[in-house]
């Protein structure tokens, strides 16, 4: 099953963020009160050829982020991050040079509904969009725009399907839900980076690709264990332990939303190795 990576610009956040912090208070601090920048990373979506139709995961960002009054004007959103894109970065221009269109696209999947993983959404409205009920029932909320998302800024057809978890365990994961009808494709609950966030295990050629969202910024952060969140949160620990495991004893090619290596972990098929990772 072919799976392709476009990128839509790129995003740094504080460092602590990628490597962790000891506890709340510093990672509040640093959060808050300095300009300690990570390097700026790409911000991936992924494009599954799947024999029941074309599978979109996640959606990129978009150039309305330099719209008046489509990101905040102050609080701390803009100290916890910041993206930049073209408008030729977006998702119709990244599809074209792998000569498909947005119109191809029969599946979106959401790992999470920050807004640089649904700001292609507005090309989409033809799909079938999967989320996380929880996710969703958080981003709709009064709590949203407090807890990164802006409700403001979605298309205003926006009605996504919403995932439960209904089909039961899969390897170490309490539930999953089967989203192709040949069961190659599933979603699994990895909350943490956000209430409702999931990722996507494809099975195909002997291995299993884990699309991990943000989950971790990298496969070096994964064998640490270190998620990428704001605040410590339990959620987020339990999520990381399990998705290690997994992806341990699995063989897995582990993708990240935010990893420069990604695109080479995917061109080369590179199973992740637990010692081959400093
Ligand atoms: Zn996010």
């Amino acid at each position: 099953m072919k799976i392709h990576c476009l990128q839509t610009g790129t995003v740094r956040c504080k460092q602590f963020q990628l490597t962790g912090a000891s506890n709340i208070i510093s990672r509040f601090y640093q959060l808050a009160f300095t300009d300690k920048w990570g390097e700026w990373m790409p911000t991936y979506c992924w494009l599954i050829e799947h024999q029941e139709g074309l599978i979109l995961v996640d959606t990129g960002e978009t150039a309305k982020i330099y719209d008046k009054g489509y990101l905040p004007d102050g609080g701390l959103y803009h100290k916890a991050v910041e993206t930049r894109i073209k408008p030729e970065e977006e998702l119709p221009h990244q599809l074209a040079k792998i000569g498909f269109k947005t119109k191809d696209i029969k599946t979106v999947i959401l790992t999470h509904m920050h807004g640089d993983h649904i700001g292609g959404l507005v090309h989409l409205e033809h799909c079938n969009i999967l989320v996380s009920k929880t996710e969703y029932e958080m981003a709709s909320s009064k709590k949203g725009a407090g807890n990164g998302y802006f409700q403001k800024n979605w298309p205003t057809w926006f009605q996504p399907n919403l995932i439960t978890y209904s089909d039961g365990a899969e390897g170490n994961f309490a539930s999953s839900q089967k989203i192709t009808e040949d069961g190659k494709v599933i979603v699994v609950p990895t909350p943490g980076h956000s209430i409702g966030h999931q990722s996507i295990l494809i099975k195909a050629e002997g291995y299993t690709t884990v699309l991990a969202g943000d989950l971790t910024y990298n496969e070096s952060t994964l064998k640490q264990e270190i998620p990428d969140v704001l605040l410590n949160n339990k959620a987020a620990k339990q999520t990381v332990k399990t998705v290690h495991q997994y992806v341990k004893s699995n063989p897995c090619i582990y993708l990240s939303s935010h990893d420069w290596n990604a695109p080479n972990i995917l061109a080369d098929t590179k199973i992740y190795k637990e010692e081959a990772i400093a």
